[in-house]
């Protein structure tokens, strides 16, 4: 295989793109002059030695200034949040939509999916082996108060929410623990990625 077929099967695998957008980028990049190649390619390099999973929240990001001795991102090794609450996001992009609202203060847990309904084997699609020992840490810590559930007004984000809000609810101890939901009715439908501040505020704001 030939260096164009091979980037354009490297394209595909991006979320959301197909064969023809695939090959539109190839043409691009062999259109471009080497500078950017080059540019593109060191960034690529960096990104891979320094791209990390955080080992608390489970978000993925390339940043040199990651602690390596605490394995933590920036935002769970902050002290000055709210440590006693975390909010259950499907997604990297919907933990830095709310971020960029500026209106919560608390942690993150990254799901790292949602689950179509009547899934076999719920477990293999998202992080609940992860959720459950952590909220097991926290609860043995006495640190934790509060969880709020920021999962997509879908199916699949309420077949998702329910799940994991069946399997934590069996842990020992939970009942001491707030479990609230954003507030809905403002959009259904709405996805948290685009959320605005305002929308999100609210919706915090009246979480139940
Ligand atoms: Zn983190």
């Amino acid at each position: 295989m030939n260096a164009t077929d091979r980037l354009t099967e490297l394209f595909m695998r991006f979320p959301g793109i197909g064969p023809k957008q695939a090959r539109r980028f190839v043409y691009y990049l062999l259109r471009e002059h080497s500078h950017y190649k080059e540019q593109l390619i060191k960034a690529l390099e960096e990104l891979k030695s320094t791209g990390k999973q955080c080992e608390k929240c489970y978000r993925y990001f390339g940043d040199k200034s990651f602690n390596s001795d605490m394995k933590m991102c920036d935002i769970c090794a902050d002290e000055n949040r709210d440590l006693g609450t975390f909010m259950i996001v499907e997604k990297e992009l919907d933990l830095d939509a709310v971020e960029k609202t500026g209106s919560y203060n608390g942690l993150y847990f990254i799901l790292g999916g949602v689950i179509p309904p009547l899934t076999e084997k719920p477990s293999e699609l998202i992080r609940i082996r992860e959720l459950t020992s952590r909220i097991h840490k926290e609860i043995e810590l006495n640190t934790l108060k509060e969880i709020i559930f920021a999962l997509p007004v879908t199916d699949y984000g309420d077949t998702t929410k329910e799940y994991v809000e069946k399997t934590i609810n069996q842990i020992v101890g939970i009942k001491d623990i707030k479990i609230s939901h954003l507030a809905r009715g403002l959009s259904s439908g709405l996805e948290l990625e685009y959320v605005d501040r305002d929308t999100f505020k609210s919706a915090l704001e009246r979480r139940d």
